[in-house]
């Protein structure tokens, strides 16, 4: 049966702030997809974990949105509720710095070398959130979430509150129990990442010189979603791309970037069908060259039939 009944889309009228079909290409860095039916942008996790529990009681599908950096949304929109978390509190307490699951991991890296701290340069390269990256274990430069993170605190519809260590999370590379496992479905509320004391001063400097490494070798100005397949093990989805002349494929205004394999760039009105049309192609293409199965790290959410 459908979740659409009269009383569950005049439970979701009446939630405080909401918006109906609200636009989410902007608020993805792809700058594509459709609407969300019903939209909130919530600071209080009190509020957020009120929506959660009344969508779970109530059988409506809901989504999470962190800074929409690793997303790829349906043309045809999202359905049920789309719940932006904007929690963006911080509170450092010697090495120990807990954020809000709303906060930018860029934000983030800042705040702490201001403070000293070493050890999250890695950051800089993250344009997601706190609660984004805890969900797949970001990482970039050789760092990953999980080589800082000592616990999070977190949310399960229908259970409530929860503390879980790091290790409970089951992060690996680009998975975790949030996106792969039994906390499908769960809210990151915070996390807490342990630091080391050190020079703020060598940390700004260290991270200016890894984005402007990265720009050149990189399309970070455009309008892309980070690397759009996870690198397989032991070689990289990049070079796979390159080797297979896939460089500069695309389908309608999505293209391979030329730059970088590993990026798919919305040159401007490519819908979310001409990414995923190329995606599939670009996989197709490895595995007949290579015998490789390239697997998205992007996530496809929405309405895609
Ligand atoms: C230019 C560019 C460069 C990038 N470089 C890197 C890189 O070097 N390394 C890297 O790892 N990634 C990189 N990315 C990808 C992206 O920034 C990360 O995957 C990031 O962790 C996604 O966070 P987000 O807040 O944007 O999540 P979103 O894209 O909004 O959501 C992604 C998933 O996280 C879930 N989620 C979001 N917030 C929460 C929460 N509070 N609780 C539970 N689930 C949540 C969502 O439901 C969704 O399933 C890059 C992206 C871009 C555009």
């Amino acid at each position: 049966m459908s979740w659409k009944t009269k009383s569950n889309l005049a439970w979701l009228g009446a939630l405080p702030g909401v918006k109906e079909d609200e636009p989410l290409a902007s608020r993805t860095s792809f700058g594509i997809g459709g609407p969300a039916e019903f939209f909130l942008e919530l600071a209080r996790p009190e509020a957020i974990e009120k929506a959660l529990d009344g969508c779970r009681q109530r059988g409506i599908p809901y989504l999470l949105l962190g800074a929409g950096t690793n997303l790829l949304v349906a043309d045809k929109g999202v359905e049920g509720l789309v719940v932006r978390v904007v929690n963006r509190e911080h509170e450092i307490d010697g090495t120990r710095v807990r954020a809000g699951a709303g906060l930018k991991m860029m934000r983030l890296a800042r705040i702490v070398a201001d403070a000293n701290l070493r050890g999250f340069e890695f950051a800089i390269g993250v344009p997601g959130t706190v609660g984004g990256a805890v969900y797949q274990d970001a990482g970039c430069w050789g760092k990953e979430m999980r080589e800082v993170l000592v616990e999070a605190e977190g949310f399960v519809p229908g259970k409530g509150r929860q503390r879980w260590t790091a290790p409970a999370l089951e992060l690996g590379y680009r998975t975790s129990a949030l996106r792969d496992g039994d906390l499908k479905g769960a809210l990151v509320v915070s996390a807490t990442v342990h630091l080391q004391r050190g020079d703020g001063e060598e940390a700004r400097q260290l991270m200016a010189r890894l984005t402007r490494e990265r720009s050149e070798t990189q399309p970070i100005k455009t309008k892309n979603c980070g690397s759009v397949f996870k690198n397989p093990p032991g070689d990289s989805a990049g070079r796979l791309v390159q080797a297979g002349g896939l460089k500069g494929a695309r389908k309608g205004n999505a293209a391979v970037s030329t730059l970088h394999g590993n990026f798919i760039v919305n040159e401007g009105g490519a819908t979310a069908a001409d990414v995923r049309r190329l995606i599939e192609h670009v996989m197709a293409e490895v595995k007949r060259r290579f015998g490789v199965q390239l697997e998205p790290e992007v996530e496809m959410v929405g309405r895609w039939r």
